[in-house]
């Protein structure tokens, strides 16, 4: 599929939807969901423009993709959530649930979660 350069989180990468930034390298923006499913629920983001992860590992450098997923890892320990535990979700494609077609991990903490 190729990328559609009107979805949400593309307009929030280029500042034409406000969002509360938490955190932001030279990888990925991050931001807390709109609709919170955990009482800490972020989602971060990659800047370049890939609609999911089959696209992101596919297409990205390595450097890119290591850097991404440092950076969520920084992400995580920012908020807290190494110490007593947290889920990273990747929503992939039709199938998976994907609703924005740009690549995103939610990062879901601050209780116990159901298996
Ligand atoms: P998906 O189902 O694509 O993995 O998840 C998309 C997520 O993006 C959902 O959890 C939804 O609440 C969140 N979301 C959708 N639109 C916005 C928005 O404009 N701002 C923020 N912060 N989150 C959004």
């Amino acid at each position: 599929m190729a990328y559609d350069s009107d979805n949400v989180f593309a307009k929030i990468l280029r500042g034409e939807l406000p969002t509360n930034k938490i955190y932001e390298d030279e990888y990925c923006i991050a931001f807390p969901d709109l609709n919170p499913k955990t009482p800490v629920h972020v989602l971060v983001i990659p800047k370049g423009e890939y609609t999911d992860f089959s696209d992101f590992t596919a297409r990205a450098t390595p450097a890119e993709i290591a850097g991404f997923f440092k950076s969520v890892g920084k992400v995580a320990q920012q908020l807290g959530l190494p110490e007593k535990g947290y889920r990273l979700v990747m929503n992939i494609g039709h199938d998976g649930g994907q609703v924005v077609p740009h690549l995103h991990v939610h990062v879901l903490g601050g209780k116990k979660l159901p298996v």
